[in-house]
């Protein structure tokens, strides 16, 4: 497969204070479960999404009443909010009116060429982007009757065509979507997408499924897509609390070294040469990493006879050992630790390490 790098060299669209795309990071997203107009549910959750590392969160606005509580949401948040309109105009014009930092909504399927006018000036009075959300599951008559089913070719030709409604009323603040519950379409469908065109893209993985093997199924596809280069924006799509969503987003950028503001953890398989409980210690570590924000590499292991060595890479670490342990760092021992007080060594060790990434 050639390479393709698009993160990099797509258009930059600000969403509040954020800006997404022609750099190489990706800004994770979350989606609250809650009613929209039950403002105080919805802001808790936004809330705990805020303190998970959700850097962009998106609310469903199917009722006006929905809309109308944007603004007071606004109010209680800190990060940009999404506004996300399936057909209706009013609803697209309130949610901008009431503040939105962004809108999902589909050009194609507002109506009248009036309407799809109006929502764009509005969107262009407030300076914010809009959403394309091509979905493989529901995409336009006349693409099925041409292609006979769902494919990355005809994904493509939606998107343009939404593009195109954007374009002509001179918009160009446009973010796209790509999603498909087929891992292996929508692999096809970002790869075609980035290069067709170079607006930013949001990647995501629809209808994963549950807690376990949504995370797989999202890793399998998102991965394939990120290695390429291609990606600005992503939400992980769980049958589960949205939190996970942000924790295995996380958790994904930083196998891609995208992620520059969370700790990562390194643990040992473990095998016949283990000297401590490292599946405990290891839970135990990486909820404590949970809440740095510093991109810092921490390493547990089960004995010292191979440890320190095998995680080289890390920046602090501990390895088990009989009655006492090694604290090392970039696989140097740095001192003996007794085994009871190793885990809180180690924690010391990791906030003074990210106190000075904080003061950098
Ligand atoms: Fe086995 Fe020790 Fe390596 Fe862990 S660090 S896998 S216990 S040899």
């Amino acid at each position: 497969m050639s390479e393709i790098i698009h993160r990099t060299k797509t258009r930059q669209v600000k969403v509040g204070d954020l800006t997404i795309g022609g750099e190489d990071q990706i800004v994770i997203q979350s989606m609250t479960t809650t009613k929209t107009h039950d403002v105080e549910a919805t802001v808790a959750e936004i809330h705990r999404l805020e303190e998970a590392g959700c850097q962009i969160v998106r609310v469903a606005c199917p009722r006006e009443e929905d809309a109308l509580a944007i603004p007071e949401i606004k109010k209680q948040i800190n990060i940009p909010l999404v506004v996300d309109i399936h057909f209706d105009y009013k609803l697209a014009l309130l949610a901008v009116e009431g503040g939105a930092d962004k809108i999902r909504i589909n050009p194609g399927n507002i109506g009248r060429r009036e309407r799809v006018e109006e929502v764009v000036k509005a969107c262009k009075a407030k300076g914010i982007p809009i959403r394309i959300g091509v979905n493989a599951g529901s995409l336009e008559r006349h693409i099925i009757e041409k292609y006979g089913y769902p494919t990355a070719d005809g994904m493509v030709e939606s998107a343009l065509h939404h593009i195109q409604i954007l374009e002509d009323l001179d918009f160009h603040d446009i973010i796209v979507s790509m999603k498909a519950s087929d891992v292996n379409l929508a692999i096809e469908a970002y790869t075609k997408a980035a290069k067709a065109f170079d607006y930013p893209l949001h990647l995501g993985i629809t209808e994963s499924g549950t807690l376990f093997a949504g995370t797989v199924k999202s890793a399998a596809g998102l991965g394939a897509i990120i290695s390429q280069g291609i990606g600005n924006t992503l939400r992980i799509s769980l049958s589960a609390d949205p939190v996970e969503e942000v924790k295995v987003a996380k958790e994904l950028l930083k196998s891609y070294g995208l992620a520059s503001n969370a700790a990562t953890l390194i643990a040992c398989p473990t095998c016949g040469r283990i000297e401590i409980d490292l599946i405990s210690i290891a839970n135990e570590v990486e909820e404590y990493i949970a809440k740095i924000q510093a991109p810092i590499k921490v390493a547990v292991l089960g004995c010292a006879v191979n440890g320190p060595g095998e995680a080289r890479e890390a920046d602090i670490g501990i390895a088990g050992g009989r009655d006492e342990g090694l604290l090392f760092m970039h696989g140097e021992t740095v001192r003996k630790v007794p085994e009871e007080t190793m885990v809180d060594e180690l924690k010391k060790e990791i906030d003074i390490l990210a106190e000075a990434h904080y003061e950098k």
